[in-house]
C-alpha cells in the first residue's frame, strides 16, 4: 500500500493502473471515501496509520459508476454502515446493476458481456453486486465535512454520469478518469462522447486550482495539470488522424479499421475488442460529422 498525503487530512491510497484506481481519503469530523478502488485491504491498511478502522468511514462518495471506481463500495457499506453518495445519473444505475451493465453497453444480446462480466468479477471485487445509494449529490452540490468542503463537478463525455469532486480547501480537483495517463481519454462505451469529453476538459482548464487528482496515476497529483491536459487531449486527434489513415488506405467498415487496433496495439481479448469497437465507432461518427468522411454504399471513404 502507498499513499500520499496532499493536505492536513487530504490523503491519496494510490491504486494505479486499470483495473485498479486511486481512492482520495480526507479524515476530518467525518472520514470521506472518494471512489474505493485502491481496493479494500490497502484502505485498511491506510486507516490503521491513521488509528482508524474501516467501520470510522462515515461516507463513500462515487465519481460514476465504472466498475474500477466502485469496487468494493457495497462491502464497505456493509462492513461499516458507511453511506454511499453518487449523482443522479449514478444512483439508479447503482441500485440496478442491470441497468448498469446497459448503460455501459453491455446488455443481454451482447454476446461479450458473459467475458466482461467475468473480467468484472475477478478483477474489480463487489461491483456488481446490488447496492443501494442513501445520499443524491447534484452539479454544483457542497458536502461540508468540518474544515474541509467538496463540491461536485460534472465532467460528462467519460461517460454520462462521469463527475470530478472539487475539495475547496486546498482548491484541489479529483478529476477521477480525466485521468492524464499515458493511454489518453478513455470513451470506450456506446453512450460515452467525444465532444462531451473535451468540453469536460476545456472546463478543468478554464478553472484554476493548485492541482489535479488523477483516478489512475501512480504519481496521482499533477501541478501543472492545464500542460498535461492539452497533451491528454491531443491523443484524441491523434487517434483519429489514424482513424481517417486507415480510411483513406481502404478500410471501409469499423471491423476492417479494428482490424490493425489503433487504441489498443497489442489487442487480443475480446472484451477490448469491444472497447476498441466503441471507440472507433465515436471517431467515425466525429469524422462524419465533420464532413472528412461519408458512407457510399455502407462503406467509408474519404472525402
Ligand atoms: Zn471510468
Amino acid at each position: 500500500m502507498t499513499h500520499v498525503e496532499l493536505a492536513d487530512g487530504i490523503h491519496v491510497v494510490v491504486g494505479g493502473s486499470f483495473p485498479r484506481c486511486n481512492s482520495i481519503v480526507i479524515i476530518d469530523e467525518e472520514v470521506v471515501v472518494i471512489d474505493p478502488g485502491c481496493g479494500i485491504e490497502d484502505l485498511r491498511a491506510f486507516l490503521m496509520t491513521k488509528n482508524l478502522a474501516l467501520n470510522n468511514i462515515g461516507t463513500v462518495i462515487l465519481s460514476h459508476i465504472h466498475p474500477d471506481h466502485i469496487t468494493h463500495a457495497a462491502r464497505l457499506n456493509r462492513l461499516s454502515r458507511c453511506r454511499i453518495a453518487a449523482n443522479e445519473i449514478t444512483a439508479p444505475l447503482f441500485n440496478d446493476k442491470e441497468k448498469m451493465k446497459e448503460f455501459l453497453g453491455f446488455h443481454r444480446a451482447n454476446p461479450v458481456r458473459p467475458l466482461w462480466e467475468r473480467l468484472v468479477n475477478s478483477k474489480m471485487f463487489g461491483a456488481l453486486e446490488e447496492g443501494h445509494i442513501d445520499e443524491e449529490l447534484g452539479d454544483g452540490d457542497k458536502f461540508a465535512l468540518g474544515k474541509h468542503t467538496l463540491r461536485m463537478l460534472y465532467t460528462p463525455g467519460h461517460l454520462p454520469d462521469h463527475m470530478c469532486i472539487e475539495i475547496l480547501e486546498p482548491n484541489l480537483v479529483f478529476a477521477a478518469d480525466i485521468d492524464l495517463t499515458e493511454f489518453g481519454p478513455y470513451y470506450g462505451h456506446p453512450n460515452s462522447s467525444i465532444p462531451e469529453f473535451q468540453d469536460s476538459i476545456m472546463r478543468l482548464q478554464h478553472n484554476d486550482y493548485d492541482g489535479l487528482i488523477s483516478g489512475h496515476l501512480g504519481s496521482p497529483l499533477v501541478k501543472d495539470y492545464k500542460t498535461a491536459l492539452a497533451s491528454y487531449q491531443r491523443k484524441i486527434e491523434i487517434r483519429e488522424d489514424l482513424v481517417l489513415a486507415a480510411i483513406m488506405n481502404g478500410a471501409g467498415s469499423v471491423p476492417e479499421i479494428t482490424l490493425n487496433p489503433i487504441i489498443y496495439p497489442s489487442l487480443t481479448d475480446p472484451v477490448f475488442l469491444q472497447f476498441e469497437t466503441w471507440m472507433i465507432e465515436h471517431h467515425v461518427n466525429s469524422l462524419l460529422s465533420r464532413g472528412l468522411i461519408e458512407e457510399k454504399k455502407k462503406r467509408y471513404v474519404a472525402l
